[in-house]
């Protein structure tokens, strides 16, 4: 067959701009090219793989499947060849011309979202094969696909906005890629330099990697082999590797199972919440694996959402070998699997929580938020989930939490629900007018400083049988306290709760003694049973629709406080100064509960109050 003349094509934009940021970037670590050529080759490879068990027409069938990397610091060049399934001139275009793949894609993403300049994140996401222009200043990509029909081709660029293809025969199967360095990347041109990086990111790759003809990498899957034989930089290695993590694992699960599906797992936990720092919803990432080949690095419904932030391999024999990514969704299988790993997962941290109360601590405190995810969202693993939360309560110092099962403990016989208030922190929620009357019966409030906690205890509903119920809460009934020397007697106080409902008007729906006051004069609760003060505040903040409607609220008193006392001498005495008092509590009972929307009609009164003084 004749080979015809190149043909020239002009780069997707999106690659263009990606281009253009990887060859200007002056991120200092150009060296994770290397580990992004590898991670492809090793991807053809292990594609073939899988082809090898449906085809029986692969073009070179002979070939081991192995990667070549080459260095020549004369030429100043390094080539990465592998015997895996090549491209064809369709997927040539398909692959490298346009943005298909995930890494790269994520990367503009996070670019879009502000990070603009952050070269970093380079390294974060690896730019795949782009980022071979970091150090290029040609890249030619020879290819022979494994249909035996197909040409060869010669795939080039310099990297700028366009790129040729070129038939190109007497090829091997599979791909080689020569890249000449541009003149102050000639180190990676070097053979010890090379050999440093492969050790560093490419030793888990499950194919020979021979350096200038010698073999580099021992492979290990190191999930197949045994817990006792495996040492903890062994397990760290290989974290950094599989998961392109830079920091260490916070805690790992390396377990198998026989039944009612053969697995072997390897799972970690980072050591930080990348959601947490402000960076986007991590992907799912525990790769599925049959017997060592990859079937998918990102398989969506392997694990629960809120498992998303774990990293490692799964792999089971019980995957049919011809699964492709496409039929992956063979659901009920990917399911059992889910169930199984999930439990299994869940239990595990029940230990942790048991064994290394410390670590637990530290990991909740990193990844708990999405427990609570999992308690409010998934109605299967909720009850294991219900158990593994922790929070800060009354009874707790600060910084330490208590679990629901021993809070339970703790309850006197005649509680019947569990308390809870939410709060920005603890101070603020000590501070407030709400915990006394609990404090005072001797009543347990668990603390709850997310925004999340309020959906979440509303969805999480009860534990072992008792209601969660938020201490603000209008209907919360709480057992009579002796009643204190020097109250104002029942008919004072009748009196004075309706002269400040009068008084009040439209912004209280009902005003009454309280019970759960001790020290404070007053506190508000929100009559909207639907609304939460605390609901309020986020809609507010969200600017959502709901926020804006009048707000009306139960004002409870008590009886008790000189303040009130004082109030009901003046109200008769000089009913225009008790006025302005009892507009004054009412505002000072919304800042506690969080609901003051507006506070310059307060600050006039406060100068006429001061007048009177
Ligand atoms: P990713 O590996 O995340 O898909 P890359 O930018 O590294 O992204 O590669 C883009 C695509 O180019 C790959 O998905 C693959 O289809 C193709 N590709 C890259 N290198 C090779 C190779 N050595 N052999 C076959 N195909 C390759
Ligand atoms: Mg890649």
């Amino acid at each position: 067959m004749s080979t015809s003349a190149p043909q020239k094509f002009e780069f997707q934009a999106e690659i263009a701009q990606l281009l253009n940021i990887v060859t200007h970037s002056l991120y200092t670590e150009k060296e994770i090219f290397v580990r992004e050529l590898v991670s492809n080759a090793s991807d053809a490879l292990e594609k073939l793989r899988h082809t090898q068990i449906t085809e029986k027409d692969i073009f070179d069938d002979k070939l081991e499947l192995e990667i070549n990397v080459t260095t020549d610091d004369k030429a100043k060049t390094i080539t990465f060849q592998d015997f895996g399934l090549g491209m064809t001139r369709a997927e040539l275009v398909e692959n490298l011309g346009t943005i298909a793949h995930s890494g790269s894609k994520a990367f503009l993403k996070a670019l879009g979202e502000g990070e603009a300049k952050n070269t970093s994140l380079i390294g974060q996401f690896g730019v795949g094969f782009y980022s071979a222009f970091m150090v290029a200043k040609n890249v030619k990509v020879y290819s022979h696909s494994w249909r035996a029909g197909e040409p060869g081709h010669v795939w080039t660029s310099d990297g700028s906005g366009s790129y040729e293809i070129e038939e190109r025969e007497g090829q091997r199967r599979g791909t080689k890629i020569v890249i000449e360095l541009k003149d102050d990347c000639a180190d990676f041109a070097q053979d010890w330099k090379v050999k440093e990086i492969l050790e560093r990111y490419s030793a888990f790759v499950s194919f020979p990697i021979n350096l200038n003809g010698k073999r580099v990498n021992t492979v290990q899957a190191l999930w197949l082999r045994s817990k006792n034989e495996i040492k903890d930089e062994e397990y760290t290695e290989f974290y950094k590797f599989q998961a392109h993590a830079f920091d260490e694992p916070r805690l790992r699960l390396h377990f198998s199972a026989d039944a009612p599906l053969s697995i072997n797992a390897l799972l970690f936990v980072p050591k930080e919440n990348t959601e947490k720092l402000g960076f986007a919803r991590t992907e799912a990432s525990v790769a599925l694996y049959c017997r060592k080949v990859l079937i998918d690095a990102k398989p969506k419904a392997l694990l629960p959402e809120w498992l998303r932030f774990l990293k490692g391999v799964v792999d089971s024999e019980d995957l049919p070998l011809n699964i492709s990514r496409e039929t992956m969704q063979d659901k009920a299988l990917i399911e059992k699997l889910n169930k199984v790993i999930t439990k299994r997962f869940l239990k595990f941290l029940e230990d942790e929580a048991k064994n290394r109360p410390d670590a637990y601590a530290e990991f909740y405190a990193e990844f708990g938020i999405f427990l609570k995810e999992g308690a409010a969202m998934d109605f299967t693993h909720k009850d294991a989930l219900v158990k593994l939360l922790r929070f800060e309560s009354s009874l707790t110092e600060k910084g330490k939490t208590t679990s629901l099962a021993d809070y339970v403990t703790r309850m006197g016989s005649d509680q019947k629900e569990i308390y809870y208030l939410i709060g920005p922190n603890r101070a603020a929620i000590e501070s407030g007018p709400y915990l006394e009357g609990f404090k005072a019966r001797n009543l347990e409030v668990l603390f709850c400083y997310e925004a999340v906690d309020e959906y979440v205890m509303s969805n999480v509903r009860e534990f072992d049988g008792k209601k969660l119920t938020a201490a603000d809460h209008a209907d919360v009934k709480l057992a009579d306290l002796p009643k204190p020397e020097g109250a104002l007697s029942e008919a004072d106080t009748k009196t004075l709760t309706e002269w400040l409902k009068t008084t009040l008007g439209d912004r209280v729906a009902e005003v009454k003694a309280s019970d759960r006051l001790v020290d404070s004069p007053a506190l508000a609760l929100n009559a909207d049973k639907f609304t939460s003060p605390h609901m309020r505040r986020m809609m507010k903040a969200m600017n959502k629709d709901g926020a804006d409607s009048p707000l009306r609220v139960n004002l409870e008193i008590n009886p008790r406080s000189a303040v009130m006392k004082r109030l009901f001498e003046t109200h008769t005495a000089s009913p225009d100064k008790a006025k302005l008092v009892a507009e004054q509590i009412l505002d000072n009972a919304l800042i506690s509960a969080g609901l003051l929307d507006d506070a310059t009609p307060m600050v006039a009164r406060l100068y006429k109050l001061l007048e009177s003084v």
